[in-house]
Parts: structure tokens; sequence; C-alpha cells
């Protein structure tokens, strides 16, 4: 059983501006749920939701995609239970676009016990200890019954510092997952379009490499021979030198095709978006302006600010004054302050919708400065 065909066309990538000065493009990404205008940046929603605030108020922040972690979902509540619902859209109540991550990544950081061959990974869940499998074909099986927008497929993630040797292990072995996981997506796809199904989402193709130069290349070079219809890429942010991140983003995304979409995975800092806006990155996905936000943090213009510190006890005015969000056109420094103080539940929200609208507004700022040549 499937969803009756009402979208029979590929992920569309249009680059509407590009940038006289650098890489810098602004475009627009149509998805089977919707059209995001990019450079995009995705809050995330690790376990369906993004933490803190609703799927409404996530809309009118202005986002219009999410992401949410497949290795988190497959675990709880579980495929099973998704499938039923019709769908991860269904399920959480969100019906734009949603990008989900392959799981490796959580599996490298989160799981216990795990063990990694050809055929993929094998690990213990955090959650109750149970044995899984994860291979290329079970990640692209999941995010289909998830009815992801877009998918990742299983790729390896190696650790900062690495050696040159496991770091070149790593872009073998996400190359042959890489051809493995496509020819699983085309198999789908042939069944659903024989079953007159819809199409649902497209499988982007992720670059590793670690921080070698001559890898990265390889790498982008292997994964762009598979021609995929967008690229993450992927092990980057993971510890190094911003400067040596950068290099590494430049080879990963110069040797891939200009007019595909590219998603710098897990970076998020507004630094960091500003510069890889440069190199031709379209999407962007961090947990750092909700985590921080939970943690009392607010973003402005003029860097981070802790809410506790003393000198917001009497302080009547907006987290941020430029910042057109919910929480600063109806509260003040002082009354958050307060609440968070008194250990209230509201501010976690209040904050997390101001840094979530910050990056928001960084993103439109971003997006009108390329368009102007200024970027
Ligand atoms: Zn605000």
């Amino acid at each position: 059983m499937c969803s009756p065909l009402k979208y029979n066309y590929p992920l569309m990538f249009k680059i509407i501006t590009k940038s006289p000065r650098s890489k810098a493009r602004v475009g627009k990404l149509k998805t089977p749920h919707g059209t995001i205008d990019t450079p995009a940046f995705m809050p995330v929603g690790t376990q369906g939701a993004v933490k803190a605030v609703t799927q409404q108020q996530v809309k009118d922040i202005g986002a219009q995609i999410i992401l949410c972690n497949t290795y988190h979902l497959y675990l709880r509540p579980g495929i099973k239970v998704i499938k039923k619902a019709g769908g991860l859209h269904k399920f959480i109540g969100w019906d734009g676009p949603i990008l989900t991550d392959s799981g490796g990544y959580q599996v490298f950081s989160l799981a216990k016990l795990r063990k990694i061959s050809d055929e993929g990974v094998t690990f213990n869940s955090h959650i109750d200890g149970s044995k899984h499998l994860l291979t290329p074909e079970k990640v692209v099986e999941i995010q289909s019954i998830f009815g992801s927008d877009i998918m990742m497929p299983l790729d390896e993630c190696v650790a900062y510092p690495s050696t040159k040797a496991d770091a070149e292990r790593s872009v073998i072995r996400t190359t042959k997952w890489a051809k493995r996981s496509k020819e699983m997506r085309d198999e789908t796809l042939r069944l659903r379009s024989g079953q007159g199904c819809e199409m649902g989402g497209e499988l982007f193709g992720i670059v590793q490499g670690g921080m070698f130069k001559d890898l990265r290349k390889r790498s982008a070079e292997e994964i762009r021979e598979l021609d995929f219809p967008g690229y993450g890429i992927g092990g980057l942010s993971v510890g190094e030198p911003k400067g040596l991140m950068l290099e590494m983003l430049e080879v990963s995304a110069d040797n891939l095709e200009y007019e595909k979409p590219k998603h710098l995975m897990g970076v998020g800092f507004p630094e960091d978006i500003v510069e890889a806006v440069k190199y031709g990155i379209d999407l962007f996905d961090c947990v750092i302006p909700t985590r921080l936000a939970r943690h009392g943090a607010f973003l402005t213009g003029k860097g981070k600010q802790i809410i506790r510190n003393s000198k917001f006890a009497s302080d009547f005015t907006p987290l941020d004054k430029d910042c057109d969000c919910y929480a600063c056109k109806n509260f003040t420094r002082a009354y958050i302050r307060h609440l968070f103080i008194a250990k209230e539940i509201l501010p976690l929200t209040l904050m997390t919708i101001h840094n979530l609208r910050f990056i928001m507004r960084l993103m439109e700022e971003l997006r009108e400065k390329i368009k102007n040549g200024l970027i």
C-alpha cells in the first residue's frame, strides 16, 4: 500500500542569482512538500520535534524545512508506528519539507558497542541496549517509509583527528555504501512508479575525506560520478580549526557540480554560515541555536549573551532590539531572566523562538546581500 501519485517530478534546484564576488548563490529548492529559499537553515527536530517550540512556531519563525534524525526515530517510536501513522509528516504534524539524516553520525557518536563492516554498522541502542544492524539499504528503506523529502545515505564519518589511512578507508566505504544506497533508491522508485505511488523525496550523496585535501577531492569525485541530485558535505566542524574546515569545505564543494544543491552537515554557528555560503553552500543545520536557548544563552548582533547575568535584572529592553520575533516584540530581558531563574518553562520557548529567528533573519540578510552582489 502506498500514497497515490501526487508528485512525479524529481527534486528541482534553480539558482536565481549568482554572486559576482564569490561562489555564493540564491536559489529555490523544490521538494514534494514545498519550496525552500536558499541558502536556508534547517532547525533540528531530533525526535520529531524542535525542542521547546511547536510546529506552528517553527513555521512562524520562517523555517521552510526541518531536519529529523533517522537514528532516534528508528529506535523510538520505530518504523512500524511511523508507517501506521502514514509517514513522518503526518506523525509529527508538519506539512513542510523534512530532511532526514542517515543515522550514521549518531551511531558513531551515541551507540554502544558498534562494529563497522562493509555490510553496515551493528550497534547496541543507547536507549535499551537492543542490538541493531543498519545497512545502506536499510537506511534508505527507513527514510522511504518516513517519506522524507531529502534522504541521506549511510556514510562513515571519521573522528578528528584521524590518520590518513582511517580517513581513506572511510572514503572507500562511503562510496561503496553510496552506490548501494542509490541502487536501493532506484529500485524503490521503480516499484513505486509501477504501482502509481507517490515518488517521495530524493537521495543526496555525502562527501567525506577527513582533513585531507586529496581525500576530500577523491570522495567528491567518486560521489559526483554517481550523479545524485544534491550533496551533503560531512565530517566537518568536528573539532578542527576553522581555517582547516573552510579549506576542506572548498575542496569538497569545488569538486561537485556547481549547479546542484549542497548541504554542509551539522554546521550552524552564525559566523560559519556567513563564510560557508561564499563556497556555494545552500543548506545548513545545527542544534546550536536551540541548545543555547535552553541553556540560557541568546544570540544578538553583538554576540552571545547569558540571560542569568545580573545586568539584565532591570533591563526592560527586548533580547535583541533589531529582532522581529514574538519574544522580542512582547517581552523584556528582565522578564525572561526572571522566568529563567524561577525555573519556568516559558523562557526556554521564548529564547528558542528568538535564537531560531535570529538565524532565519541572518539567512534572509545573506540572500539579500548575495542578490545585491555584496557577498
Ligand atoms: Zn527575537
